[in-house]
């Protein structure tokens, strides 16, 4: 009897795995299949605001931080080369030259190509303008917004840890601590690692600091003085939402978190 009793629950145990290994199999397909359909975006900025959204379609019109509604530009799909307008300072990744129209400084946008990323690639952030880009290589030197060339500064490799100095609030997504040499606010970065990246919205109330972060960033240094205040405002997805109190912006899953906006009681989220 014991034995009957031991073989049908080994068949029923073996039928449950089987079906769950199908289960997951059919699910891994449908998540490929879902990122290709997403992974055609386009470069979207609205000509009143200055919002800049990489989005699979025209983003909604409603609540432009700027009053009534945002005017959607098509700049082109996104690519992996950095391009900055020499006029405005708008710096995006395009497959291709962007569009011309609609400089939110007046008349056409003047593009510079900065280089392309791909597989391995560096923080550079040029110490007179500021410009912070990731790259393969170093960027071209061309059309500093601040007069004359850029003067790039390697950072060190991408990767998984959020670093920002204290002195000039720089933040990073850096493979280890990155290069302390030329902090914009004169003398050396002053690092802080808070932690790896990961899938969770996270925003200091006191400073504004967004990081993506696995779990609550390091409280230590906030950028306003004393420590950080980490508010943590839901899952990172594929959807856009903008507070249109205070004009965060971030990827998020679902609605965010209302808790805690920066200009005071609840943010009021927009999705885009
Ligand atoms: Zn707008
Ligand atoms: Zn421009
Ligand atoms: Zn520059
Ligand atoms: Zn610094
Ligand atoms: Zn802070
Ligand atoms: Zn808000």
């Amino acid at each position: 009897m014991k034995n009957i009793y031991f073989r049908i629950l080994l068949i029923m145990g073996l039928m449950f795995a089987t079906t769950s290994i199908i289960y997951l199999q059919s699910q891994e397909k449908k998540t490929v299949y879902e990122e290709k359909i997403l992974t055609v975006k386009n470069n979207y900025q609205c000509t009143k605001c200055g919002l800049l959204l990489e989005a699979a379609k025209q983003p909604s019109a409603y609540n432009c931080t700027s009053g009534g509604i945002h005017q959607w530009n098509n700049l082109g799909e996104v690519g992996q080369n950095n391009y900055q307008c020499k006029k405005c300072g708008l710096s995006l990744k395009s497959m291709k030259q962007p569009s011309a129209y609609n400089c939110t400084k007046g008349g056409s946008h003047q593009w510079n190509s900065l280089g392309e990323k791909s597989q391995n690639n560096y923080n550079y952030q040029c110490t007179k303008c500021g410009l912070s880009l990731k790259s393969a290589k170093q960027p071209s030197a061309y059309n500093c917004t601040s007069g004359g060339i850029h003067q790039w500064n390697n950072l060190g490799e991408v990767g998984q840890n959020n670093y920002q100095c204290k002195k000039c609030g720089l933040s990073l997504k850096s493979m280890k601590q990155p290069s302390a040499y030329n902090c914009t606010s004169g003398g050396i970065h002053q690092w802080n690692n808070l932690g790896e990246v990961g899938q969770n919205n996270y925003q200091c109330t006191k400073c504004g600091l967004l990081l993506k972060s696995a779990k609550q960033p390091s409280a230590y240094n906030c950028t306003s003085g004393g420590i950080h205040q980490w508010n943590n405002l839901g899952e990172v997805g594929q959807n856009d939402y903008q507070c249109k109190k205070c004009g965060l912006l971030l990827k998020s899953a679902k609605q965010p978190s209302a808790y805690n906006c920066t200009k005071g009681g609840i943010h009021q989220w927009n999705k885009l």
